[in-house]
């Protein structure tokens, strides 16, 4: 109970968006450190844990939370081996560097845990809130940099109530260099919506629009929401991006979820194309989402109204009590 209004408080402060920089950490880590400074005594072991590992693996400054330079592992414990794409191509795709497992299920709710860091040292966090037990949803905010409008709905997500039945995993950006330079990709350049270690395939050079990286999950931002997605295992995963204003049709109750969805919000269910769709977020989401789980792409348009926001968090609360 104290730990839920200490942490309302500090959520609170996060959406003002202003914070003296306390300590350790770049100046972009400011919320999250604050967060974490002052979260109750289990998770404060958690993260100083994670922070650590990975400060003592890497020697180089800005830690990352894994370590590119332990190739040779063969496979993590806790992290399904995602060899699909690999088998297809007999053996030319190299593996991906070892992800270091996290146990976000001790996270604390209404507590902002850093998850990971990005390329340039920013970190990318996660919200746990509502009801644990209920139906898990993840709910990442970003992904390319320079489509970064979903972030207000995971404020809106953040702040206000949860129902009875429904677990929220809220995470603002998986990709902060890319919104601070205002590039769809990483800061290597990367488009981490092709990076990911399912059906991941050679794409592109460093530059190029859909550059998948030198290998499957070889971005740290990549990494840090596959090893959250490993612990949670949610039901539904929802990803946002711009500016096509649809959501892509589909059957059964992965194409349930996406009618209700935009039955709320107003989208057209229309199909998105015009990529190549190796190494998807929305294609690994549905490795690690439970047996009913799903997990789709959200085309949200040019700009997002207030109603718009508001309509947007209340279908991933709709669509998680209705169908999961
Ligand atoms: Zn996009």
């Amino acid at each position: 109970m104290v730990a839920v209004a200490a942490a309302g408080v500090l959520l609170a402060a996060c959406s003002s968006g202003s914070h003296a920089s306390p300590t350790t950490i770049v100046p972009a880590a400011t919320t999250t450190v604050e967060l974490a400074a002052t979260t109750t005594v289990s998770t404060s072991t958690t993260i100083a844990t994670t922070t650590t590992s990975s400060t003592s693996t890497t020697t180089s400054p800005p830690p990352a939370i894994s370590s590119t330079s332990t190739s040779t592992v063969t496979s993590p414990p806790t992290t399904s081996p995602p060899t699909t794409a690999a088998s297809t191509v007999a053996g030319a795709i190299p593996p991906p560097p070892e992800i270091t497992p996290i146990d976000a299920l001790s996270f604390p709710v209404d507590t902002e845990i850093e998850i990971g860091r990005s390329v340039e040292g920013r970190p990318i966090t996660v919200i746990r809130r509502g009801d644990p037990g209920g139906a898990r949803v993840l709910v990442v905010g970003a992904i390319h940099g320079n489509e970064d409008a979903g972030v207000a709905i995971i404020d809106r997500l953040a702040s206000g109530p949860v129902p009875l039945g429904v677990e929220l995993w809220l995470v603002r950006s998986i990709n902060p260099d890319g919104q601070a330079r205002h590039d769809r990709q990483n800061a290597n350049l990367v488009d981490l919506n092709r990076n990911f270690p399912n059906k991941w395939g050679y794409l592109g050079t460093e530059g190029d629009w859909q550059y998948a990286g030198t290998r499957p999950a070889s971005e740290p931002e990549t990494r840090a929401i596959v090893a959250l997605g490993d612990s949670v295992r949610p039901d539904l995963i929802l990803w946002y991006h711009q500016d096509l204003f649809r959501i892509s049709p589909s059957s059964g109750r992965d194409g349930d979820a996406r009618a209700r969805y935009a039955e709320i919000t107003g989208l057209p269910l229309i199909g998105i194309t015009g990529g190549t769709y190796t190494g998807t977020a929305s294609q690994w989401s549905r490795t690690v989402t439970t047996d009913v789980g799903i997990g789709f792409t959200v085309e949200l348009g040019p700009t997002l109204t207030e109603t718009d926001i508001t309509n947007h968090a209340a279908a991933v609360l709709a669509v998680a009590q209705e169908l999961f």
